[in-house]
């Protein structure tokens, strides 16, 4: 049995003072039941929780933690440039050379404007993309998460996903009604939308590759084709690239499916698991922004240099020669494993994997969208993440999310999963 008094002592602290005892609900376990474990530090691809037991983590804080935790050359960059100052609310050298990066590494990216999250990049993309059309309405796909802002809030992935609510209370009526949800890979289903309004649709906005649902890879020639349909009526294409940039390869995702979005927005990755978001996208509509144009968005702590140079440093590291085969060789070689581990045990299943994301979708045979992964087998799940657990493999805490494999994870690491895979498939096989 594995000890966890320490964490049990944390959790119960925190329900007092803090909601439901997490600043986040994907991290409450809700949708696999047990305890969660307070993290007390991360050192490459494992976290040690407050009680000093070690987990193989394929969490990766939800994406950022693409070499895995606390890489000595970025902790070094983050040390050397705090000691300078936090933040001083005028521009930095390092904004812009985050900006020049991006730019340089994402044609479409012509300009970009810095934020603290992606939620934020999501909601200045809307804003930009309704004054730019001067039309109201969002097309969005079914399980894809594009933070918690009001009009992207329906239908969404990730957390809402896990807990059942297809909407949040306190989203007016009003303002989620300009939001059409469309199954993810339904071309046909966007068409109706915009032949139905043909002038009232300002966006349509896709994750690239799905990754709150678990993950869905867009099927071939969808986002080829919802570019043209897109465009053809006069909206504009927002590739949220939050998970996608930069992970996928070096630089944005839609340019392998042959996407031409007019907005793009980014997090995670690129602040190297420091508070980032930026939208980016063609200048005449980045130069709508204030102070030069008439949308309004600002943030006191937007381009922080100590989250900027977080970033800087990931992406140097991730520019170095063979990291994205080197990644890409260990998660195939993850996904293959629990593929066959599924296979070999019989239970019923399959894998979808994207380059370094990766999810087990158990009691579903295939998944191509938010319904095929609705009718994943949760409770079935919520034994395989204990499972796991036990084995020292720390999961995401639901069915409809990635595993995110990092730098940091040894060819070593991803046997040691494969083997916790099939001891905990052949273990819950069959209990109740
Ligand atoms: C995480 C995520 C967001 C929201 O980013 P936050 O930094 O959590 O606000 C938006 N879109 C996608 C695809 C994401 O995965």
């Amino acid at each position: 049995m594995i000890e966890h008094k320490k964490s049990a002592a944390l959790r119960n602290r925190a329900a007092r003072v803090i909601p439901g005892a997490v600043n986040s609900p994907v991290r409450a376990w809700k949708p696999v039941g047990g305890a969660t474990r307070f993290i007390a530090r991360g050192e490459g691809a494992a976290v040690i929780d407050a009680d000093n037991n070690r987990y193989l983590d394929y969490v990766g804080s939800y994406g950022p933690a693409i070499l895995g935790h606390a890489h000595p050359e970025v902790v070094a960059a983050v040390a050397e440039t705090a000691a300078r100052g936090f933040g001083f609310g005028a521009p930095t050298e390092l904004e812009v050379a985050m900006a020049e990066l991006i730019a340089k590494c994402i044609p479409i990216a012509r300009k970009v404007r810095l934020v603290s999250s992606g939620t934020e990049a999501g909601m200045t993309a809307i804003r930009l993309a309704r004054a730019a059309t001067a039309r109201p309405g969002i097309i969005k796909f079914d399980g894809c998460y594009h933070g918690h802002s009001d009009s992207l809030l329906v239908r969404a992935g990730s957390g809402v996903m896990t807990l059942g609510a297809p909407d949040s209370a306190g989203v007016p009526e009003a303002l989620a009604a300009l939001t059409r949800v469309a199954p993810f890979n339904s071309l046909e289903a966007v068409e109706r939308y915009l032949r139905a309004e043909p002038r009232q649709i300002a966006a349509v906005i896709v994750e690239p590759v799905a990754a709150n649902m678990g993950v869905v890879p867009p099927a071939a020639d969808f986002l080829a084709q919802l570019s043209a349909l897109t465009h053809r009526y006069g909206a504009l294409l927002i590739c949220d690239e939050v998970i996608t940039g930069f992970r996928l390869r070096y630089g944005a995702a839609h340019e392998m499916y042959g996407a031409e979005p007019d907005l793009i927005m980014l997090g995670k990755v690129i602040g190297g698991g420091m508070p980032i978001g930026a939208v980016a996208g063609r200048a005449e509509l980045m130069d709508l922004l204030a102070p030069i144009g008439p949308v309004y968005q600002a943030g006191t702590l937007s381009g922080n240099p100590v989250a900027v140079v977080a970033g800087l440093k990931t992406l140097e590291i991730l520019a170095r020669r063979g990291t994205y085969e080197r990644l890409e060789r260990i998660s195939a070689r993850l996904g293959d494993g629990i593929a066959r581990a599924i296979e070999e045990t019989g239970v019923n299943g399959c894998v979808n994997r994207v380059g370094s994301l990766v999810t087990p979708f158990l009691g579903a045979r295939s998944v191509r969208d938010a319904e095929d992964a609705r009718r994943a087998d949760g409770a079935l799940f919520a034994r395989f993440f204990a499972a796991m657990l036990e084995r020292g493999i720390y999961l995401p805490p639901s069915q409809f999310e990635a595993m995110f494999v990092s730098l940091a994870h040894s060819d070593d690491d991803i046997d040691r999963t494969v083997t916790a895979v099939r001891d905990s498939l052949t273990a819950i096989r069959g209990q109740p």
